[in-house]
């Protein structure tokens, strides 16, 4: 699962929106579990309130990751970073990047614009909850959005790569030490730790508890683990000179840590 280019949707700020075909099934998914959630939550509400408010909250949670992607793309932008596609797939999204962050501050701020607009977007349904009562579509919207949207920039912020918090802590060791390599496997190896910390959580959950929610962070984590495993092996890469962009750039297209929903469809 590489989140590769789908069906172009669009383009936003010049970048290609693309829908993988997992990305269906995971939109399915959200859509369905929540239309129940609201059917047992909101038993006043008709057939067609539930099915409107899950497939309207689904396509507003996506319309989140998008968002977050963006973030993350705006500020590459800023820095004259191509950004080459979005991709919404099954674990959330993905914004691929031209090449590296040419220096560790770079590669800070372009990592923290995802959990921030995400933060954001959690305090802004959050205030939209303020208006309308949770006994209404709206309001029931509104309180799912917030809940998800802090759950999602919060989990990006594991220290481990390929998630934002991986590569914010490969941007500080790299801003201490000077030594991007370093760095890199640094974070990689803490993508793995992680890793495989929820692929055994995620089992032992599934054997003991929710078989359903435990499996869905077992292939979370096996999908975190593919992708630092990746990173790890590609640290010897050589990299542009500093701070500009130089002949040796990468042809790499290099993944912006990918954004998956930190909860399984319906939780
Ligand atoms: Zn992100």
């Amino acid at each position: 699962m590489d989140g590769g280019p789908g069906i172009k949707i669009g383009r936003i700020l010049g970048i290609p929106i693309y829908l993988h075909a997992s990305w269906f099934i995971i939109f399915a998914l959200i859509t369905f579990s929540l239309a129940k959630q609201f059917a047992y939550q909101h038993s006043h509400w008709t057939d067609a309130q539930h099915w409107a408010a899950g497939l309207i909250t689904s396509l507003l949670f996506f319309g989140s990751v998008l968002f977050h992607e963006l973030a993350h793309s705006v500020v590459a932008l800023r820095y004259r970073i191509p950004v080459v596609s979005i991709t919404l797939f099954i674990f959330g999204g993905v914004a691929r990047i031209g090449r590296e962050p040419a220096s560790a501050k770079q590669e800070f701020n372009i990592a923290i614009a995802g959990p921030f607009s995400s933060y954001l977007l959690a305090g802004g349904f959050r205030l939209l909850m303020g208006v309308f009562p949770s006994s209404d579509m709206l309001g029931a919207l509104a309180e799912w959005l917030s809940i998800t949207n802090l759950a999602l920039a919060t989990f990006n912020l594991i220290p481990g790569f390929p998630l934002d918090g991986g590569r914010i802590l490969r941007a500080l060791v790299w801003g201490v030490t000077g030594d991007f390599a370093r760095a890199a496997r640094i974070a990689a190896r803490s993508g793995q730790l992680v890793a495989y910390g929820l692929i055994v959580f995620g089992i032992w959950r599934s054997l003991t508890g929710s078989f359903r929610d435990g499996l869905w962070l077992a292939f979370i984590g096996w999908f975190l683990l593919t992708a630092a495993q990746e990173s790890y092996a590609q640290v010897h890469e050589p990299r542009p000179a500093h701070g500009r962009a130089s002949h040796l750039a990468r042809r790499l297209q290099l993944r912006s840590a990918a954004h998956r929903p930190p909860l399984p469809p319906g939780s």
